[in-house]
């Protein structure tokens, strides 16, 4: 394939031909959840985004040359705020909240990273990169704290584009008394008594939120990496804290060579809040007649997502997903009548999304092959964009007239067992087939028992 894969570097404000550091390992890190409320929307536009850019340099480089790296943080302070006001321990929240995010980001069919590293397991790494950063110099101890000496590294913010000067003069935060400088940052902080801690050569603590990221991105990718991505919120301070961090600990310019991050979601022309009452998480509108009165499927989520450029703002809109619904209509009626093989991939489908993963452009290109009639190519293409991987038969209206209840409910039955036998793969299957013969399932604990129950519907 000829393409050459252009990408917008938030670094150099530039659109640059890409060129990994090794060919043979191509590394992507993008920051993953907080684990302590259900995914929104707006979250699962870098989920879905950044899906396309893995499957896409997957193709450019090979399935095994490259990894894909998204943490959990699964300790923060939020996660502590939210356990206290459930009544629930941390524990208990934070791998109740990931088991859902696993399922929307599967629902979204998003391939899973090649790791997925959690916070916790990196404590001695974290430690580590603290010891590294006072000894350079770039970070000091005070009052069983540690902070970044944000002064002490000469181009900070560089990537937001800040000096120092404004960033000062615009912040309004009161200054703690143990910081020499306003905007230092806190890499180690103590923790009080039932609050999550580790014992660390500060005293008991717990770390900060930019530098998990810094020390998993090193562990699993090195020291410097390929491609760091995330939403653009993330720019300032996170992002930025974790350049200062990684850089001043291992010594070199970049910490990864190319910053990509995706634009705001809206809903329906508004900012989304809870106080708007238009807050929508990736699982009501998977499950719940809430948007729009109805259930999604996550194939139409992903559809209205990538119908949009990921560094364009995005309206998230029932209109755009009913289009997109009746788009994926058309395309799996073609795929039902003319029962395709994947087919050879069509150029200007690549060409479009090397030009930093221009998906209107390739989502133009798919309706270009199914007015053709080109099935073979359209269902080779849509693929990589993690489309049209169903069966046809589960989006024919007519097939889910006669399905057989009886049936149904067996076969509930044993998914339900094989997962109680922690047989994943077995209830994996079983779902597939369910989904297969166009039924919706929804998973729901008793709240009395415990246990997970199955309900269903014609989907
Ligand atoms: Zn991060």
């Amino acid at each position: 394939m000829a393409a050459v894969l252009k990408l917008y570097n938030t670094l150099t404000r530039e659109r640059e031909n890409f060129a990994p550091i090794d060919p043979s390992r191509v590394r992507l890190y993008v920051c993953g959840p907080t684990v302590y409320d259900f995914a929104h929307i707006g979250n699962a536009r870098p989920l879905i985004v950044f899906d396309v850019l893995y499957r896409l340099l997957r193709e450019l480089y090979g399935r095994k040359h490259v990894k894909y790296v998204r943490n959990i943080t699964d300790v923060d302070d939020k996660i502590n705020a939210r356990a206290a006001e459930r009544g629930i321990s941390i524990r208990e929240l934070t791998e109740g909240t990931n088991a859902v995010f696993q399922r929307d980001v599967s629902d979204l069919n998003c391939l899973p990273p090649d790791v997925q590293p959690r916070a916790t397991d990196h404590i001695s790494e974290m430690i580590g990169i603290v010891e590294r950063l006072i000894a350079n110099g770039h970070a000091y101890a005070a009052d069983g704290h540690v902070l970044f000496d944000v002064p002490s590294m000469a181009d900070y913010g560089k990537l937001s584009r800040r000096s120092l000067d404004d960033m000062v003069a615009g912040a309004r935060v009161e200054v703690a008394p143990y910081k020499k400088g306003e905007m230092d940052f806190v890499l180690w902080k103590p923790s009080k008594e039932g609050e999550p801690g580790w014992d660390s050569p500060w005293g008991f603590g717990r770390p900060g939120w930019h530098l998990e990221c810094s020390a998993m991105s090193h562990k699993h990718l090195g020291e410097v990496f390929d491609i760091h991505g995330g939403g653009i919120d993330l720019v300032f301070p996170h992002h930025e804290n974790e350049i200062a961090q990684t850089r001043c600990a291992f010594g070199h310019d970049v910490m990864a060579n190319v910053w990509m991050h995706n634009g705001f979601l809206q809903v329906e022309g508004e900012k989304m809040s809870k106080s708007l009452g238009n807050f929508v998480t990736i699982h009501e509108l998977l499950h719940e007649e809430k948007f729009g009165g109805r259930a999604w499927k996550g194939e139409v989520l992903r559809l209205a997502m990538l119908r949009s450029h990921y560094r364009q703002p995005i309206d998230w809109t029932v209109k755009a997903l009913e289009e997109a619904e009746k788009t994926l209509q058309r395309w799996y009626a073609l795929l039902r009548d003319k029962k395709p093989a994947a087919g050879a991939l069509a150029e200007a489908f690549v060409e479009a999304l090397c030009d930093d993963l221009n998906t209107p452009g390739a989502i133009s290109e798919l309706h270009q092959l199914a007015k053709a009639g080109e099935a073979d190519a359209l269902l080779r293409a849509a693929n990589l964009l993690g489309l049209l991987h169903d069966d046809p038969a589960a989006w024919d209206a007519k097939a889910s007239a006669d399905i057989d209840a009886a049936e149904v409910e067996r076969l509930i039955e044993e998914r339900l067992a094989a997962r109680r036998a922690k047989n994943f793969a077995e209830s994996d299957r079983l779902r597939d087939v369910l989904v297969g013969m166009g039924v919706k399932l929804m998973d729901a604990k008793n709240k009395q028992t415990g246990e997970l129950e199955t309900t269903w519907e014609v989907g």
